[in-house]
Formats: C-alpha cells, structure tokens, sequence
C-alpha cells in the first residue's frame, strides 16, 4: 500500500465528514504563518534524525519497529478527529473499535469471557491486573519471575503489596520448585508468569503453574506484554512452530496482559488488559461528574483506571486487525519470519569461532557474546560493550543492544566462564521485523567481522 496515498485519502475523507457540519471561521489565535511553519518543520525533520534506524534490518536491537503502514492510517485519521476512548460520547466509533479489537485477542487466547480494554501501556495493562489481584487477595502478595519485567516489582510498591520474586530455572523461566515452596508458605494470593521475558524471550511453564497456583487458591496473571502474539505460532508445524502447552493454558489463567505496540504492528500508546470473569468489573466502579450521558450500557471508562485514553490507538489496531487478523495466517507469519531469522542466526553463531549463544532462542530474542581469552566475565563484558559501540559508529553499522547477565545465570548455561564480577553484559538482538529473515547471513557477518578486530 501507497503508505502517502493514504494519508491523503484519510485527511480528505476527515474533512469530506467535518464540511458536512457547515462553514466556520478557524480562529486567528492559532492560525500560524506559512513560511514559518517551513522552518519550524525543518527543525522538526532534522531533529528526528538523530533515530536510530528502527525500521532498517540492520537494526537489531531493542524491540522497537515503525507501525504497520495502515496502524498509521487509522491512527491518523481517527486522530483528526480526536476521539476520547474514555467514555461513549468520547467517540462512539473508536469505542466500538476497541471493543471489537479487544475481542478478537480474547479470541486469540481462548477466552471464551472476557472484560478487556486497550490501556496507554503494557505497565498500565499490568497494573489494572494486579490491581483487581489485590482487590481479591488483599492481605496476600504477588509472586513473579527474577527475569519478570522490572515494572512488576515497582507497580506492587505502588499498590502497597509485598513483591515476591521466584528464583528462574537455567533458560531463565520459572522454576516450579521455588514457586511450589512459595505457594506453601501462604503469602501469595497472585503468581504472575510471563510468556516471553523482555531480556532472554523466555515462556514460563504456564500449563504447569496454573494447576499448581489453582490447588493453592492463587490467582494467575499472565504477562504476554511481549510475547502475546507468539501464541498464533503455538503448535504450527515447521521450525516457526512453538510447543502449544504454555499458550494454550494462557485460556485457563484469570488475566492476559498483551502489548500491540510490541509485536501487533501498533505505535506507542497501545496495551491491552484481558479479564477472564467480567464480574471484576466491579472493582472499577465510580462515578464521573463528567462523562456519561448517552447509555446504559458499560463505557470503556468505567472498566479502566486510566480516564482519556486515544480513540486513535483502537483505529489504528481495529484497521490492521482487518488486514492482519491475529490469526496464523495473519499476523502469526510476521512473528513466524521473525522466529525464524532468530533460530537461523542462533544456528550461524553455534559455528562461529568469535560468538557463542548465550542460551537458545525461544521466541525470536538471540542472546550470545564474543568469545574471549581468558573467558571471565569482566572480559566479556568489555568485549560486548565495545561490540555495541563499534557496531553503532561504524560507516556500515549494525545496531544490536546489550543485556546484563548475572554470574550465577550465566555460570548455570557455561560452566567453563570463570565468574570473576557479579555478572556481565552479554549481546541481546530482538528480531521483530519479518524483514530481518532475509538479512540474519549479513547480520552475523558484520557481527563477526566487529568481533573479530
Ligand atoms: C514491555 C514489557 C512490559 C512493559 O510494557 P510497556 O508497554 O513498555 O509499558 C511488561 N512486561 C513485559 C514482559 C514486557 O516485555
């Protein structure tokens, strides 16, 4: 798609809807001149290029991409109009948007009930979850993984609750052991596992602690913030394929977490909450002065913490969702191709005499480090920062990133590494753009020739 067509197309068909209101005379307050629009513009596009190049394959770093041509679209054109998701007299098409969006990732995940709304954030999204946790629960704490997202621990200092972090096994997932003591102990009331941790890409047993935390009495959270949409590759044949247990269980858990700004094609400013019982509802209740005038039915706000809240970020995903359904044939071969450059470039770095993997993908993070004599930590760490550094200033740069390993995790995956610091930086690269399938020979190459100097 003609990405310029478009935008053009969506600001006529705006303003096509805004002529039928009748004329009016635009203020003078905020006309602004011309030519001095052109210069402020100028700064504006100058000052973006001090990016990096999200969007190029020969970024593989963070999980950071451009959104899906029609994302920006939908986002534009709904954003013209500036719809408030908040409430029904915000914007009752966005809301219906949302609602409908929001039910196909219910779907995704096999919920057959559900209570969800698009959040700010994947933080945000968590947050709502453990929130409603400790309405349930509200004398008992949350258990997580050490490799969680470090947003868990802040948000239950947020909400007073006592954090418990679970020891992780030697691919950095949950281990059930630990978290079988913990359970016994009597101090959790909420375990949340995540589907994909945000450093390594690792998916916690969830079919084996939703049965262990139920006999307990605990609450599951699932944190799918990254991960989400890897469930459509659950069970697929072919190398993209994922064992299907963790994300099939994800149907059995009381809440989803997922964020479209990661892996569903979105810009920033769109997560995703998922309640299984509609019936926690009730924890939102409150009464807004303000808003609610044209229904009886639930508004979107009504069911969130958050109060405005872009109508523009459910356009954007509801157009997408039409194009790129979360489906297998959907979206799921945009992560499959992403999947797959991973497990081809993990292949390339298990022959390399400059690079070893770190652990083995298992969604599409690759995390490896430069071989170094004598293999100690500190050495590591000063080779993958330089690797880092050297990649990003050179005329034919790589961008990759870094991600900090502690010695007790890395001496568990290599034994041989002499732990001489507390742990060290290792390379981490999150090939989430389907482009990167078709540039991993190159990547490593490059990779290796920085190494290597
Ligand atoms: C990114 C991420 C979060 C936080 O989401 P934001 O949208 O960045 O606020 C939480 N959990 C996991 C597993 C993540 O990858």
């Amino acid at each position: 798609m003609d990405l310029k067509h478009w935008l053009g197309r969506a600001t006529d068909a705006i303003q096509d809807w805004a002529d039928t209101f009748g004329p009016y005379q635009p203020h003078p307050s905020i006309e602004v001149d011309n030519d001095r629009f052109a210069a402020a513009f100028e700064e504006l596009t100058g000052r973006l290029k001090d990016n990096y190049p999200f969007f190029h394959p020969r970024y593989a770093g963070q999980m950071l991409k451009p959104p899906h041509p029609a994302a920006v679209v939908g986002h534009l054109a709904a954003m013209l109009i500036n719809p408030n998701n908040h409430a029904l007299d915000g914007g009752p098409a966005t809301a219906a948007m949302e609602r409908e969006a929001v039910a196909r990732l219910a779907e995704m995940f096999g919920y057959d009930t559900h209570l969800g709304h698009l959040t700010t954030s994947g933080t945000i999204a968590n947050l709502e979850a453990l929130f409603v946790a400790r309405e349930l629960h509200p004398d008992r704490g949350i258990a997580y993984s050490a490799d969680a997202h470090y947003t868990h621990g802040r948000m239950c200092h947020v909400l007073g609750m006592k954090g418990h972090p679970v020891l992780t096994d030697d691919r950095g997932r949950m281990d059930l052991g630990a978290l079988e003591d913990l359970l016994r102990a009597g101090e959790v009331g909420t375990v949340v596992l995540t589907t994909g941790t945000t450093g390594l890409g690792a998916v916690d047993p969830v079919h084996e602690a939703q049965p262990l935390a139920e006999r307990h009495g605990v609450r599951v959270h699932v944190d799918a913030a990254y991960g989400g949409f890897f469930t459509l590759l659950a069970g697929l044949e072919g190398a993209e394929g994922l064992p299907p247990e963790p994300w099939r269980a994800i149907a059995r858990c009381d809440s989803v977490v997922v964020d479209p700004h990661k892996h569903g094609l979105q810009p920033y400013g769109c997560g995703a909450v998922l309640f299984r019982d509609p019936e926690v509802g009730r924890f939102y209740l409150h009464d807004s002065p303000y808003t609610y005038f044209t229904s009886t039915e639930l508004h979107l706000g009504e069911i969130s913490l958050e109060c405005s809240r872009a109508g523009a970020s459910a356009a954007a995903l509801w157009l997408t969702f039409q194009l790129l359904p979360p489906t297998p044939d959907g979206l799921g071969r945009v992560l499959a191709a992403g999947r797959r450059a991973a497990l081809s470039w993990a292949e390339l770095i298990d022959t390399s005499d400059v690079l070893e993997l770190y652990q083995q993908p298992e969604l599409d993070i690759v995390s490896y480090f430069p071989v170094v004599a004598p293999a100690t930590l500190t050495g590591i760490d000063t080779a993958s920062a330089r690797i880092l550094a050297d990649g990003m200033t050179s005329p034919d740069p790589v961008f990759l990133s870094t991600l900090k390993a502690g010695s007790e995790a890395f001496t568990a995956r290599h034994s041989k590494i002499t732990a001489d610091a507390d742990g060290a930086r290792i390379l981490r690269s999150v090939l989430m753009k389907p482009e990167s399938e078709h540039h991993v020979e190159r990547l490593h190459a490059r990779v290796e020739e920085i190494a290597r100097r």
